[in-house]
């Protein structure tokens, strides 16, 4: 429960023997969507027949595993499909932002089934902030339950949730404290993590997919996937990239009380906080000007180069395969068109062959992630172990 690195790869074959535990059989499941026969089974694992059937039993009771009717007549009495039961599963996804909420509730398939977005201000207390969102969650649920729900955070997230890390956006929260509350108002497991993360793993495409997803809107924040594998670091930081200091930043203050931060410059927030454009007021109200106001677009493009500085070193560092750039200024055409050039001209050869620099899915990605990660830990093997147990005794 504490590795650094949470496997968000679909594909990933968990350890098979003759002592396969019904947590590792529904891994196994998972793992492919066609599922598996009872022959596939005793083949794949190695185990007797007679605990693979007791261990299946469990899953069955447990509502984890449905037979399926095979699709093709064979001769004989064809085999049955054993798969994981995604079946009418809702997890609710959460992204808080600085400004506005997103409420989002998904099938396990992914499938966006119901969505709202509602304002909220982050510097507000936790309960008013917390109340606000579930409530409009309850009424998006209407009387649905979710199996789990994932909340994404603009700030660092540790895994254990310690205290004190986060001393700027989130500075007077308690994320522990967030955790029980929102598992007593949802009746679910709540799951809490970095939203520029959950995007990350939102735009994972393949089991081995190495990739950085950065968000830029009110703030900076990035999410880093290796070789499928999520990585949060030692305490939850990794990939919090807005607070390094970078040169153009030189003398500008920034939220988080130190001067030259990458945020203070390449921000939402940094942008609107110009005295030329105060007049727009909002973030939205500032991108959506983008396209009459030429003052906006190259503010823009010059934050895009900024941030491009801060990535071609990622780049070189983790040499990932996509560049996926999301939030309200990221996804603008202006933004990624200068950071995509500056990556290129900054980032030494080798890490850039075959880089791709794209857009992230901004409407889905972070909602898509955090299903993924609420899936990923609800079925776990020790978890569905610990379930079975309190089931069966
Ligand atoms: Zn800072």
């Amino acid at each position: 429960m504490t590795d650094q690195r949470t496997l968000v790869g679909e594909v990933a074959q968990p350890p098979a023997g003759p002592a396969t535990s019904a947590g590792h059989l529904l891994q196994l499941l998972r793992s492919n969507a066609a599922g598996y026969s009872r022959a596939d089974l005793l083949e794949i694992t190695g185990m007797a027949r007679s605990t693979l059937y007791e261990r299946l039993d469990a899953l069955f009771a447990a509502g984890l595993v449905y037979e399926s009717t095979p699709l093709r007549a064979q001769r004989g009495r064809p085999p049955r499909s054993l798969r994981f039961d995604d079946r009418n599963k809702l997890v609710l996804c959460l992204e808080i932002g600085h400004t506005h909420a997103g409420i989002h509730l998904l099938s396990l398939g992914r499938e966006v089934v119901a969505s709202a977005r509602i304002p909220v201000e982050i510097g507000n207390a936790q309960e008013v902030v917390v109340g606000q969102v579930v409530g409009e969650a309850l009424r998006l649920l209407d009387g649905r339950q979710p199996v789990g729900a994932g909340v994404g955070l603009p700030a660092p997230v540790d895994p254990l949730h310690r205290l004190g890390l986060e001393r700027t956006v989130l500075a007077h929260w308690d994320l522990q404290l967030l955790q029980e509350a929102m598992e007593s108002m949802l009746d679910c497991p709540v799951l809490l993590e970095n939203d520029a993360r959950s995007m990350a793993v939102g735009e994972v495409r393949g089991p081995l997919d190495s990739l950085v997803a950065v968000k830029v809107s009110t703030g900076i924040g990035s999410g880093i996937i290796v070789r499928g594998s999520l990585v949060r670091g030692a305490h939850g930081a990794a990939g919090d990239i807005g607070h390094v200091r970078i040169p153009e930043a030189a003398g500008c203050r920034c939220r988080c009380g130190r001067d030259g931060c990458l945020a203070a410059v390449a921000s939402g927030r940094a942008l609107l906080a110009n005295p030329q454009f105060a007049h727009y007021g909002t973030l939205r109200r500032f991108v959506d000007a983008a396209d009459e106001d030429p003052d906006v677009r190259a503010a823009i493009a010059a934050a895009g180069r900024v941030l491009g500085r801060a990535l071609a070193a990622m780049v070189g560092t983790l040499n990932p395969g996509r560049v996926a750039v999301g939030g309200l200024v990221g996804v603008l055409p202006s933004f990624l068109q200068a950071c995509r050039q500056q990556i290129l001209t900054d980032a030494f050869e080798p890490s850039l062959v075959d880089l791709e620099i794209v857009p992230a899915d901004s409407r889905k990605a972070t909602a898509v992630g955090l299903c993924r990660l609420v899936e990923e830990s609800l079925y776990a093997p020790e978890r569905v172990e610990q379930l079975l147990s309190q089931h069966g005794g």
